[in-house]
């Protein structure tokens, strides 16, 4: 499957590489495969569409990084969109309530409820140091609650005393009341699945959810469940409401397309992953791992992200060569200002060259936030080459000239004048302390 899609794929990823922005076309041809390869990894089609335009509105236009194909672009755009879209950061289970706080699994037969219910009370008391009560609401199949029981032994975590007759609803009850009682931090309930979707199966655990009030609904979804997720995903969330999704079974040949359709339909966090049948086999969700998966693309990306960090050195490289020389100029400044915006200010750069850090202050101009950045790449963009490269042409009349242009006043243009010449200073005064000093901090 993943030989067949890289093969479909280098039609369109080993075509020449060019500089400039991507076009509507190079976006269409590289969609067309991003499409089979989110339908290969079974993400429902509605996602697929709703994702694959918004990748489109996201990617035309955008900037083509050099030695990388349009198509390689695409894959790396549809990746980052991906994590995205799957979540930034991990979303761990809160606890923030009072205690015995409730978690509720719910979730069809056969996902995982169970061994989740455990290896989620287990990683509770060994990581978090809590004391954790399990149940199982399983009122159909006797041989659940024997199975609850036997988890809840092996990992050292108390089950509620299995009483016959009762409903699933009592037995919820009699949980929060045992955890209160016990002065257990955590009680988990770990309700009956079906093997579909019925109204019986959801009218009892919309019940249990009424008489519990529980902190964290844990739908507990099968990755192998491709398409059915959404569905599953959506029933769930529309009548019980869940706060997050536990994917088991991603360590069989799962391409995790059942998480983006999850995610994308629910909005929910994907919290924990299933890996094994081993009570230890629960992991914290990664989306760029899941990314890769569901892409099956991962070179690529990691060849884009090489690429767009050479350029980077080189252009840092370059600057820190002329500022050395002392022929650091406007259009250097400018490119400098550029690479601050994208890291978080002039702070943020200084802040990362040793020796400079101190001097912060004493270069002029301290509040340099985004917005004085793009101010200055305006006043910049305002004057002429020739200006740019020799800034001491810069008299009233050009200053007059030049602020009016960017929609700036004269003060301003002095002080990125003043701000220039500090810099070329220091720098130069670095640059032939030792080499290693600034070029090494511009990331040489
Ligand atoms: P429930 O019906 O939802 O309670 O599901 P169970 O917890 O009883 O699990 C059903 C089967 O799936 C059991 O054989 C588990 O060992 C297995 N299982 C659960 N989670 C995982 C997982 O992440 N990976 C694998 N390979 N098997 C799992
Ligand atoms: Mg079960």
């Amino acid at each position: 499957m993943f030989e067949g899609l890289s093969e479909r794929l280098s039609g369109i990823l080993n075509t020449l590489t060019r500089r400039g922005a991507l076009t509507e076309d190079d976006v269409n041809a590289a969609l067309r495969e991003v499409r089979r390869a989110l339908l290969e990894a079974d993400v429902a089609l509605e996602v697929v569409r709703s994702f694959t335009d918004k990748v489109r509105a996201r990617a035309v236009g955008a900037e083509v990084v050099k030695s990388v194909t349009p198509g390689q672009m695409v894959v790396k755009i549809v990746h980052d969109e991906l994590v995205a879209m799957l979540g930034a950061d991990a979303d761990p289970i809160s606890l923030q309530a009072a205690a015995p706080v409730p978690i509720l699994m719910v979730g069809l037969q056969g996902s995982g409820k169970t061994t989740t219910t455990g290896k989620i009370a287990r990683r509770l008391k060994e990581r978090g140091d809590r004391r954790v009560l399990m149940a199982s609401l399983d009122t159909r199949r006797p041989a659940a609650m024997e199975q609850l029981a036997v988890l809840g032994r092996q990992v050292g975590v108390d089950t509620l005393p299995i009483v016959a007759g009762q409903n699933a609803v009592q037995i919820a009850r009699r949980a929060l009341e045992a955890g209160r009682l016990g002065g257990y931090d955590v009680v988990m309930l770990d309700t009956a699945g079906r093997v579909t979707l019925d109204e019986g199966l959801m009218a009892e655990v919309a019940e249990v959810k009424a008489a519990t009030n529980p902190h964290e609904v844990l739908l507990v979804a099968d990755a192998l469940t491709g398409q059915d997720a959404v569905n599953t995903a959506r029933a769930f969330d529309a009548r019980v409401g869940v706060t997050g999704i536990v994917l088991t079974r991603m360590d069989g040949d799962a391409r995790g397309g059942a998480a983006l359709s999850m995610r994308a339909v629910t909005g929910k966090p994907i919290k924990l992953v299933g890996t094994g049948e081993k009570i230890d086999a629960l992991e914290e969700f990664h989306p760029g791992r899941v990314a890769n998966r569901i892409l099956g693309m991962g070179d690529i990306v990691s060849l884009v992200e090489r690429a767009a960090e050479t350029i980077d050195a080189e252009k840092a490289q370059r600057i820190a060569d002329k500022m050395r020389k002392g022929k650091f100029d406007l259009e250097d400044l400018r490119d400098q200002l550029g690479q601050m915006e994208k890291i978080g200010g002039i702070g943020g750069v200084l802040g990362m060259m040793p020796g400079i850090a101190n001097m912060k202050k004493q270069i002029a101009g301290a509040n340099l936030d985004d917005k004085v950045i793009k101010r200055q790449i305006a006043i910049i963009n305002s004057m002429t080459a020739q200006e740019r490269r020799n800034p001491d042409l810069l008299k009233n009349s050009r200053k007059k000239r030049i602020a009016a242009g960017s929609g700036t006043k004269p003060e301003e243009i002095n002080k990125l004048l003043k701000m220039h010449r500090q810099m070329a200073d220091v720098m130069k005064m670095m640059g032939q302390n030792k080499r290693g000093g600034l070029a090494g901090a511009l990331g040489n």
